[in-house]
């Protein structure tokens, strides 16, 4: 299957994916995260873990349990780290203990290279018997809440390796070696495959999405870091100028984040009944779906005011749509503004670009294959992989 992505990115890339697996082949090696299904690390994993078995290696993927109490920590910790929270009840840090224990006590942690990924699992290296263990961080660590920070630090530091998405997040203040290393998508995932132009107008018009109008496009889970309601703002900013514009906000839970139904109500309320507003709650695993309605969008939005990286922005850029973005974490690396889209921070200057981008056919177009161009050239799985197993070869020396 490897092969297949010498189409997109040459055979030259392949080769030397080939050979890094060759001298990786006998290490045992393990991920960890918090969910097998929504958000953009189980995107990746999921797609990952079958390449990287394919070329050899002997690759686990665990999930780490917990209870409501337990993700409402996390999640709490999660924005404090991203910057939006100060309030952190001091019973949450004994929760969090609590569960990296269960956790370890369960899991078979006892593998050669483990990646422990984000901040949920990053307390089981307290239990490490042995191996390699790497802390892949998907958040943004820029300004993070420094007694949560502290309190993560503790493990963070007790790793070999840490891996972030872009330079500002890496951390002055941790001693252990960091790399960066930008996520990726995949081009022959449900996710990001070519579809034939009727199966998108079949998925689409079956959410009573009108497909000869313009549409505007958001995919994110419901939370607040996505600026849902921003969102909604902008789009009704832009429909005064463009009177046919429809919006469709394409969201799915996600098990580690408990926020999602009520910032959902939130955004049902703000929408107001607007009947050219499309507040899609999917399962999970709707991949087709959203690879359709992204194929659909006349302008995708990813509108965030905080943000690891954003895989839907390289999603929609891959599918040449340009994006307007908040110009947060990963993607002010993935948006060049006037050239693949546009950063934008308020619901106005947001609008702004997208009644631009709705009306100039010929800028889309242009600045959508330069999108695409762009994701190809740095955001693929195979650049991804690849950095993974040299991670893999430098830890392991
Ligand atoms: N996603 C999805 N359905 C939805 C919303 C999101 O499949 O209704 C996917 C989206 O296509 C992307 C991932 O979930 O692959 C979200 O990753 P991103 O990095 O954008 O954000 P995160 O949720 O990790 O903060």
């Amino acid at each position: 299957m490897i092969e297949k992505y010498a189409q997109f990115v040459g055979e030259d890339e392949i080769d030397a994916i080939v050979k890094l697996a060759e001298r990786l082949q006998d290490l045992s090696i393990l991920h960890v995260n918090s969910t097998a299904a929504g958000g953009g690390v189980a995107e990746i994993l999921n797609r990952m873990v079958p390449l990287m078995r394919e070329l050899g290696l002997r690759v686990d993927w665990k999930v780490i349990r917990g209870d409501a109490e337990f993700f409402t920590a996390t999640k709490t910790f999660h924005n404090a780290l991203q910057g939006t929270v100060r309030d952190v009840p001091s019973h949450l840090y004994s929760v969090y203990e609590k569960w990296q224990e269960i956790n370890a006590n369960e899991l078979d942690l006892d593998y050669d290279v483990v990646f422990i990924h984000d901040p949920q699992p990053a307390g089981l290296i307290k239990y490490r018997k042995r191996g390699k263990w790497i802390w892949r961080c998907h958040i943004d660590l820029s300004t993070p809440h420094p007694e949560v920070w502290a309190f993560l630090k503790r493990y963070v530091s007790m790793y070999d390796l840490a891996i972030f998405h872009i330079p500002e997040f890496a951390r002055d203040d941790l001693e252990i070696p960091q790399l960066l290393i930008p996520p990726s998508i995949d081009p022959l995932s449900p996710k990001n495959k070519e579809l034939p132009p009727t199966t998108v107008e079949r998925i689409v018009a079956k959410f009573d999405v009108d497909t000869e109008r313009p549409i505007l496009l958001q995919v994110s889970r419901f939370d607040w870091a996505k600026d849902p309601l921003g969102v909604v703002e902008a789009y009704r900013l832009a429909k005064r100028h463009v009177p046919d514009l429809q919006l469709v906000y394409l969201g799915s839970p996600a098990h580690d984040d408990p926020e999602g139904e009520a910032v959902y109500k939130k955004t049902v309320e703000a929408a107001g009944g607007d009947r050219d507003i499309h507040l899609l709650m999917l399962p999970p695993d709707s991949h087709v779906e959203v690879n359709a309605f992204q194929r659909a969008a006349t302008v995708v939005m990813q509108k965030s005011i905080r943000e690891g990286f954003g895989l839907t922005v390289s999603e929609a850029l891959w599918k040449s749509k340009p994006v307007v973005g908040g110009r947060a974490g990963g993607i002010k690396i993935q948006v060049i503004h006037g050239v693949t889209g546009f950063l934008a921070t308020s619901p106005r200057v947001a609008a702004h670009y997208v009644t631009f981008l709705l009306r100039e056919k010929e800028i889309r177009e242009k600045m959508g294959a330069a999108g695409r161009e762009h994701v190809r050239r740095n955001f693929l799985i195979t650049h991804h992989l690849r950095r993974y197993l040299m991670a893999i070869a430098y830890a392991t020396g």
